[in-house]
């Protein structure tokens, strides 16, 4: 009989990515409920670096599943050492981050172990023994719940910090190395050198402050007094939509439901209304403060901190206010 949560840890640099801490972080709470255990799986030519990390975590089994096949990231290759670590262990759930690697095999996978697969989750949670999913539909305005029957695996990726990785529990994580068999005429991807974005280019995802900019600034001219509190801060500059589209800051910079889903310690918005497809993409923050001139903009209500005011009054005496305190 199947049994377990299986999450795939995604990973760059030996370093292992904020969503699959996240996922993992999920799986964790699942277990509490379910009673199931849970396994994470790690796929590299040398995986020592993660499962070290995730050995520290309350984890049942790691796997290691390290070949050099697996060097770099293929679609094939994950597919099939993927295949037979879950043909192995027979998991009733397989949790992945709903990253854009994620996006690229796990749905193929789940076909492949004869599965079903339910993506851009937001919740999952255990009803009568029956696995209830959250997912948001009309850009964010409702949540809907599904739950999905399967002879073979349930397939769940969660969308970026539907859970918090700082709540990820530790404990002690027993590391199983699984060899796979992978013939390198069915990987039919080949990786070229791989690069980084240009400098200019940021991860929100990944950042602990972001200040978010919006039409309030009014103008380009203005960003040079954002990027100053930003500085400050140690912030990253993220933005909404209409301030990328005129070309203020760069795309990889816009926050909502066709930009970034970020999850920031703290999330400084400076003249942004809140619309909701603003909103779904950092709503997940963990302390919002948003400084807005209009008492009934709708970030208020998502806000821990609502500053009623005049951006271009507050910022500057903000930024000497945070110099001074450093
Ligand atoms: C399909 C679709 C996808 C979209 N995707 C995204 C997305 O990914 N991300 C996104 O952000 N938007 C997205 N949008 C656009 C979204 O609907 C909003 O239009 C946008 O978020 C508004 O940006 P804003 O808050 O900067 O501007 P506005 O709505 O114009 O708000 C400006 C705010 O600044 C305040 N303000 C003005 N002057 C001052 C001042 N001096 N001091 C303080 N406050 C001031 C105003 O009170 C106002 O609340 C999308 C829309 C669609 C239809």
């Amino acid at each position: 009989m199947s049994q377990g949560i299986l999450v795939i840890i995604e990973h760059g640099n030996s370093k292992i990515n904020r969503i699959s801490l996240e996922a993992l972080t999920g799986a964790q709470k699942l277990a509490a409920e379910t009673g199931q255990p849970v396994f994470a799986a790690v796929l590299a030519e040398d995986c020592s670096a993660m499962t070290k990390i995730l050995s520290s975590k309350k984890v049942d089994k790691i796997y290691a599943v390290a070949s050099p096949q697996l060097a770099d990231y293929t679609p094939d290759g994950y597919t099939i050492a993927l295949a037979q670590l879950i043909e192995k262990i027979d998991p009733t759930y397989v949790v992945v981050g709903h990253s854009y690697q994620a996006r690229d095999y796990a749905a193929k996978l789940a076909l492949r172990c004869g599965g079903a697969m339910m993506s851009d989750c937001i919740a999952m949670k255990s009803d009568g023994g029956a696995l209830v999913l959250t997912r948001q539909v009309f850009a964010g305005k409702f949540n809907a719940d599904y739950t999905f029957e399967s002879d073979g695996p349930c397939f769940i990726s969660l969308q970026a910090a539907a859970y918090n990785a700082d709540a990820l529990e530790s404990g002690s994580g027993a590391v199983e190395d699984f060899a796979v068999e992978i013939d390198t005429a069915d990987i039919r991807t080949t990786v070229l050198e791989s690069f980084e974005g240009t400098k200019k280019d940021v991860d929100l995802a990944a950042s602990d402050i972001i200040l978010a900019i919006g039409r309030g600034l009014k103008e380009e001219d203005n960003l040079e007094m954002a990027e100053e509190l930003a500085s400050a801060l140690g912030a990253d500059i993220g933005a909404s939509r209409p301030v990328c589209d005129d070309g203020w800051v760069g795309v990889d910079r816009q926050v909502g439901s066709s930009g970034q889903t970020v999850s920031p310690k703290l999330y400084l918005s400076l003249g942004i209304s809140g619309a909701i497809q603003h909103v779904v993409g950092m709503k997940g923050s963990k302390y919002i403060v948003a400084i807005n001139k209009d008492p009934h903009a709708p970030i208020f209500d998502i806000a821990d901190v609502a500053v009623v005011g005049d951006l271009f009054e507050i910022v500057p005496k903000l930024t000497e206010a945070v110099k001074a305190a450093k």
